[in-house]
């Protein structure tokens, strides 16, 4: 096979030796029962690590996503979120159908929800509109740009909205994390619940976290056995999740400032895009082309796979199986590249 370089995504990555190693030694057990170790271990980890009392270890981000929409909303209730959210625009339209809500959809172009955006919409139920139930942000911000929210802004949020809860997507939180210098404990302090992937830059192959407040994860395990996530002797796959947790989050750091310099190389090769390579502030390249399609077509023939997420949205994804060299060749491949007419 030709060269190529995989910066589709960072779900692309693999475990690691250690994360095997860990593996092959968990001790397991029924974690229908609550009899698993491993998996308690892990839960227990994460929920001390965002602060909040007790956690859930899910089979995937929208598993995580779709118990905190069910856990949070009744049927027929409405859920603030930006139009290029995961829960909106990335999961099958699940919150329609796995717990009949619908969104009240903001302008999160920059990253964020404006504050008087997601208030108005709040409090438009003294104009005889339906109420919101929850505000969902996304941290860090996939389709911007892999965007860390301002804790400033994001406490102002919480503020403003009192006790109705945001659910904090935090698939990338520990990206958030290292990029912003915050903890994961400060950045989901404003967040009743928050969840956050393992099998994103963090390389554990499987599993996510969903954590909040211990009443509420209690239901969340019944909503998680009603969606079909609850699993048997799963400290199998907890076990990479630790390890994850314990040698991979600082090394995001790398997947930054690789993306950073891809970001150069993308602004450079596509003027016509006006892509600023500092909005790229974690490991997601994004930017808006009027080709798009093509250039994502053409450039993977080349050997540089990327993907669209949009009509006229391209990304680049930069994680732990992406190497400075791998950098030198797309720096090679697009000092050379020109999409045909
Ligand atoms: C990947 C992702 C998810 C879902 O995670 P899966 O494990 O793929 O189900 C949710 N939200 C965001 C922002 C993501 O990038």
């Amino acid at each position: 096979m030709t060269r190529h370089v995989d910066l589709r995504s960072d779900t692309v990555t693999q475990p690691t030796p250690e994360m095997r190693e860990a593996m092959s030694q968990a001790i397991v057990g029924d974690d229908g029962f609550g009899d698993d170790p491993t998996v308690k271990a892990l839960e227990e980890r994460f929920a001390e690590i965002v602060g909040k009392d007790a956690a859930l270890f899910v089979p995937s981000g929208v598993m995580a996503n779709q118990i905190a929409v069910r856990i949070l909303t009744r049927p027929g209730d409405v859920i603030v979120a930006g139009k290029g959210q995961h829960v909106v625009s990335f999961e099958m339209g699940a919150s329609a159908r796995n717990a009949s809500v619908q969104f009240a959809l903001v302008d999160d172009s920059s990253g964020e929800l404006r504050l008087d955006d997601v208030m108005d919409v709040v409090e438009a139920e003294k104009d005889h509109q339906v109420a919101v139930s929850m505000v969902e942000i996304e941290n860090t911000h996939m389709t911007s740009g892999g965007t860390p929210w301002d804790l400033a802004h994001l406490s102002a949020l919480a503020r403003a909205l009192g006790d109705k809860p945001i659910h904090m997507d935090g698939a990338r939180l520990f990206n958030a994390s290292v990029a912003t210098g915050a903890s994961p404990r400060d950045i989901a302090a404003s967040a009743t619940t928050v969840m956050a992937c393992l099998s994103k830059g963090l390389c554990a192959p499987v599993g996510s976290l969903l954590a909040g407040p211990a009443e509420l994860m209690r239901a969340a395990r019944v909503e998680r056995k009603r969606l079909g996530g609850a699993m048997r002797q799963v400290g199998i796959l907890a076990a990479a999740g630790l390890v994850a947790l314990d040698t991979m989050v600082e090394r995001l750091a790398d997947d930054h400032a690789r993306a950073r310099h891809l970001a150069g190389l993308f602004a450079a090769a596509f003027p016509e895009s006006h892509y600023d390579p500092s909005s790229c502030r974690t490991n997601i390249v994004a930017f808006d082309h009027p080709q798009a399609r093509q250039i994502v077509h053409e450039l993977v023939q080349r050997g540089v796979w990327g993907d669209t997420i949009a009509p006229r949205r391209v990304r680049f994804v930069t994680h732990a199986g992406v190497s400075d060299e791998d950098l030198d060749f797309v720096a090679d491949v697009l000092a050379h590249f020109t999409p045909a007419p």
